[in-house]
């Protein structure tokens, strides 16, 4: 077995050797703990058919272990400082291809096709957590072909994100994401499983975008402008947040009407309403307006 870049002697000697300075403004976080890694791998389900996609691999502890488990691996670094760093500790691997690309700025539905064959993909990643929701987001709104995201994220994130409503944690992400995807809580992991530790603690949380979609809605960007402006301020009532904050002609009369129309208090909050609930509030909004 080649040798492990996750133990925590490995990881220093790479660091060492090429003298490579952590990089905070892109949340390099590496983790150094081989059970989290394979962790990660088995959630993700991962086997030897599968194509995966790894965002941000570091100095390639996890790249690693996904490169033993499946086909073939794409991972997109943006620092160019870890690409030869890269070509070192994975120079053993056929079945890894580095770009070094920002994956905000990467055409993934051109690498699904020209490296995976136009076969849906598994992203799997220990994510840079400062842009965690937007790479989140980019993936599901734009409908690549994944089979599933399996990510490590902040935990207060991966909360927010599988909360559902009437708790605290559940607001416009929880309901963006569920939109599209089964949400799966994985395992949680601490901080002392990265150089340097991070201050938060962390979660492995695994989205599944359904095949049929769950929720219908007649109009799909009224829906997310309504759920958007209705978590804009959490303690202002629905009629207050959609009334003043949406930007649509309607009135607070009219929307009071809607809600009790839907058998809802007129003085209800946004984090009462379940997403079946905002579908049938943005249909009965839209035929208002
Ligand atoms: N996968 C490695 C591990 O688990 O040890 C490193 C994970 S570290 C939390 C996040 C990685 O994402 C870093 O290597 C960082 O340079 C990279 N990164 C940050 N922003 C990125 C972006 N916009 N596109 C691609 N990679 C990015």
């Amino acid at each position: 077995m080649t040798e492990r870049i996750s133990s925590p002697s490995r990881t220093m000697e790479i660091i060492k050797k090429y003298g490579f300075d952590f990089k905070k403004g892109y949340g390099q976080n590496f983790l150094i703990d081989y059970n989290i890694l394979t962790g990660i791998a088995e959630s993700a389900g991962v086997s030897k058919d599968d194509c995966v996609l790894e965002i941000g691999p570091g100095i390639g502890s996890l790249t690693q272990v996904l490169a033993e488990n499946s086909k073939k691996v794409i991972a997109v670094e943006i620092d160019n400082k870890l690409i030869p760093i890269l070509a070192d500790t994975l120079g053993d691997y056929e079945n890894i291809k580095v770009i070094n690309q920002d994956i905000l700025k990467t055409n993934i539905d051109a690498l699904i096709n020209e490296e995976c064959d136009g076969k849906p993909i598994k992203v799997v990643a220990n994510l840079p957590y400062y842009i965690t929701t937007p790479i989140i987001l980019g993936l599901l709104e734009k409908q690549y072909k994944i089979e599933s995201i399996t990510v490590m994220i902040q935990k207060e994130v991966a909360e927010r994100i599988s909360a559902t409503e009437k708790s605290k944690d559940y607001g416009a992400l929880s309901i963006a994401v569920q939109y599209y995807c089964d949400v799966n809580y994985d395992f949680t992991v601490s901080a002392g499983c990265f150089i340097p530790q991070p201050k938060v603690d962390s979660s492995v949380i695994t989205l599944t975008p359904t095949k049929e979609k769950k929720y219908k809605t007649n109009n799909e960007k009224l829906f997310f402008k309504i759920v958007k402006c209705s978590f804009g301020q959490r303690r202002k009532t629905l009629v207050n947040s959609i009334a003043n904050q949406s930007g649509l002609a309607i009135s607070k009369e009219q929307i009071a009407s809607v809600l009790e129309g839907m058998g809802l208090d007129a003085r209800v909050r946004g984090e009462a309403l379940s997403i079946t609930q905002f579908c049938e509030l943005a249909d009965r909004i839209e035929k208002m307006i």
